[in-house]
């Protein structure tokens, strides 16, 4: 199989956190390629794409020398290697935070306190631009994995690396005391790319589908039953995309209202449309969202 020079590409990491979800996503904006494990590139069915399997280190290079116009990886890896592409959109997934910590029985509790000792980090760059504008000079070791146990081996007196639930640094006793970067997986494009009209025009195709996923997972769909005279102040609680949508119930005085709700505002809203009168709240995921 050979990649065909008019079709889009875009790279996605092979094998890792963000391997499944980046098909994943790639499959919910509707297109249609086959994947198994060990090939590199597969083409897709419905539209003029072919998708790259890399390591997530090599995606923005990629990207940036256009080899592929598209990729998909996290703003840690894209602020590392200092690559020169446009940064599209948030996914909402692969959410971490590139953080400082230390053995827990250590006296160090800010950055400040690292002054003169040794971090280990495969974020060298990030770390060295963090440092610099705290004005803390600290000697910044470059390791590609494992950083966690270098602590206890005494090649480090601190790490910065990549944390989710913190459960790997409680793991080796350590413990976070600094946020470097927040991080999640981007979706980048190649400058150049994005000047040519014909694949610009196919890149904004596909965009219009990623934005219609990513706004339907932070959305809900919202049904519920209120009396008439609460509608007025229904409206006002629901941050809905328009007016919300009222359908009179065969009960006199009664009526159904929908709406789509954010899901950061979710739990507030809920709480206080309960305190309207409404009942019967229904609240379902929306698969699609385009405006
Ligand atoms: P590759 O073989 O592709 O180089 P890797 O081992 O470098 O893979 P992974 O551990 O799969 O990378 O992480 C890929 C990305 O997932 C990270 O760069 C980061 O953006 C994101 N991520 C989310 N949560 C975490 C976490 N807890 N630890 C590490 N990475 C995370
Ligand atoms: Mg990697």
């Amino acid at each position: 199989m050979k990649l065909n020079d008019e079709n889009l590409k875009i790279a996605i990491q092979r094998q890792g956190r963000l391997a499944e979800p980046s098909r994943q996503i790639l499959k919910s904006i509707g297109l249609d390629f086959e994947y198994h494990q060990g090939r590199l590139f597969s083409p897709c069915q419905n539209f003029p794409l072919d998708i790259l399997f890399l390591r997530d280190d090599d995606i923005p290079e990629y990207v940036q020398d256009g080899v592929t116009d598209l990729g998909i990886v996290g703003l840690n890896i894209v602020q590392e290697k200092a690559a020169e592409v446009v940064r599209l959109d948030c996914l909402g997934f692969g959410s971490c935070t590139l953080s400082i910590a230390v053995p827990q029985k250590s006296s160090f509790r800010t950055v400040y306190d690292l002054e003169g000792r040794r971090i280990a980090t495969s974020h060298p760059r990030v770390l060295q631009r963090f440092l610099e504008e705290k004005k803390v000079s600290a000697r910044v070791i470059e390791i590609s994995g494992s950083v966690e146990i270098t602590p206890s081996l005494d090649i480090s007196d601190a790490i910065c690396d990549l944390v989710s639930t913190g459960s790997t640094l409680r793991i080796n006793d350590l413990e976070p005391i600094e946020v470097v970067l927040k991080s999640e997986a981007l979706l980048i494009a190649n400058p150049r790319s994005l000047k040519d009209s014909r694949r610009r025009q196919l890149m904004e195709r596909l965009r219009v589908r990623f934005q219609g996923n990513i706004r339907a997972r932070r959305t809900k769909y919202v049904m519920m039953n209120a009396p008439r005279e609460a509608l007025e102040e229904i409206k006002e609680i629901l941050p809905g995309m328009k007016s919300p949508t009222v359908v009179p119930l065969a009960e006199e005085g009664m009526v159904a209202i929908h709406s789509a709700v954010p899901e950061e505002v979710f739990w507030d809203v809920i709480e206080r449309l309960t305190k309207t009168g409404a009942s019967d709240i229904l609240v379902v995921p929306i698969e699609k969202m385009v405006m």
